[in-house]
């Protein structure tokens, strides 16, 4: 097994076996980033919506970072080191392995885990000083002896069902969950937390009721004598829209990205989308009047016409759709027509004659018209959707080098 080059060693390059390749993430300077297709990630632009996000936000209100899914498709210790350097005072994740991936890249703040543990993976959240959301009795049992017998007393956050019915013990159970919860003596509620179903659309009324239970659910740890250090509800969307959801502290996923949660929320002037997909044009077709393009034949020309084939396709991530999208070169839209394939998108070109092989186009960007939330339009999905779905193999461009946290 090699675990292939890291970015910055790439002078001392373990040798690969041959046929064999198990490095899953290429780096920076494998033959593989110089594909003309690529994501590219502009940190000056994260750094700049982080600074924004942060002077937005009222005296004392804290901060964490959601850095789930490698930060959306966007790199995790990058994204994440950003959030540092503006105050984060977390990070969160989904998975062990996310967080163990933090951990080995040098980050020493709380690690909070989203979601629910499997037995099994609680050891490694021990040995790696990863706090638990915790929402089950019977993990918050093994938790409680797996930190006693280490002779630790970690700190947990404790997780609220207020009605996603997802994770967490639900509100009005609460009762029941503390009286055991004062047997657990190796446990220390440092945080407790909800999560909306829905905070980002015009209609907050479920929003508001969850809120309700929440704060119910707050006063019921206060009756036992519990007041958690960090208590927490909102993501991007709650955090743009309902203020009274604040409370200590915002857990941010998408808006450091640029990226609205919804085409309804609050707007913060400045914020741009960090992350862009270009290609470059690898073939330029001429058809004739009767000729049609690719799978299924879901274009003809009706009149002569100029066709840029680029070199992506569903296979990487982008939707798969048939003309319904655009993508911009030189500076003007072009279509999207055809059926998107696994390896090529096509887009019509007949009236941007500067249009030839090896012009760069944009497929996805800051650009109106051809952000995240288009692409998903274009597809029937979520901008969260598009931005994780980008495929490994299409290789990330970082446009400033993050200082070292
Ligand atoms: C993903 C996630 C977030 C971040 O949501 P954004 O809308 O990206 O800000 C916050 N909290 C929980 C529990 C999450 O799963």
């Amino acid at each position: 097994m090699t675990t292939g080059p890291k970015s910055s060693d790439a002078a001392s390059a373990p040798v690969r076996p041959s046929g064999v390749d198990t490095s899953p993430h290429p780096s920076r300077s494998h033959p593989e980033t110089h594909r003309p297709a690529w994501l590219e990630v502009n940190l000056d632009q994260l750094r700049h919506n982080s600074a924004l996000i942060r002077s937005d936000m009222p005296d004392g209100l804290a901060f964490l970072s959601v850095v789930k899914d490698d930060a959306y498709g966007h790199g995790a210790t990058e994204v994440a080191r950003a959030a540092v350097e503006t105050g984060a005072q977390m990070l969160a994740v989904y998975t062990l392995g996310e967080a163990l991936r933090l951990r080995e890249a040098g980050f020493t703040l709380p690690i909070l885990l989203l979601g629910e543990r499997d037995p099994d993976e609680l050891p490694h959240c021990l040995e790696h000083k990863l706090t638990l959301s915790l929402g089950d009795l019977s993990i918050a049992r093994r938790w409680n002896e797996l930190a006693g017998k280490a002779g630790q007393e970690v700190g947990v956050h404790l997780k609220i069902n207020t009605g996603m019915n997802r994770y967490g013990v639900r509100w009005d159970e609460l009762p029941a969950f503390l009286n055991e919860w004062g047997g657990l003596r190796s446990l220390r509620m440092d945080g407790v937390m909800s999560h909306f179903a829905q905070s980002d659309e015009i209609d907050k009324t479920f929003a508001r009721q969850q809120l309700e239970r929440f704060h119910s659910a707050l006063e019921c740890l206060a009756r036992g004598g519990i007041r958690p250090r960090w208590r927490h509800h909102c993501n991007s969307g709650g955090y743009l829209d309902l203020p009274e959801a604040h409370f200590d502290l915002v857990r941010l996923g998408i808006l450091p990205l640029g990226v609205y949660p919804s085409a309804v929320c609050r707007r913060i002037p400045g914020i741009e989308p960090v992350m862009s997909l270009r290609a470059k044009v690898v073939a330029v077709r001429n058809l004739r009047p009767g000729d049609s393009v690719g799978y299924g034949m879901r274009f003809t020309a009706s009149a002569p016409c100029r066709i840029a084939v680029l070199p992506l396709g569903y296979g990487d991530g982008y939707p798969r759709i048939r003309n319904t999208g655009q993508a911009m070169i030189h500076g003007q839209y072009a279509p999207q027509v055809g059926s998107v394939a696994m390896d090529t998108v096509f887009i019509d070109v007949t009236r941007i004659p500067q249009a030839q092989p090896g012009s760069i186009v944009t497929l996805m960007g800051s650009e109106p018209d051809l952000t995240a939330r288009d692409l998903a339009k274009w597809s029937g999905t979520v901008c969260y959707d598009i931005l994780t779905g980008w495929s490994s193999r299409l290789p990330r461009r970082y446009l400033s080098t993050p200082s070292i946290p």
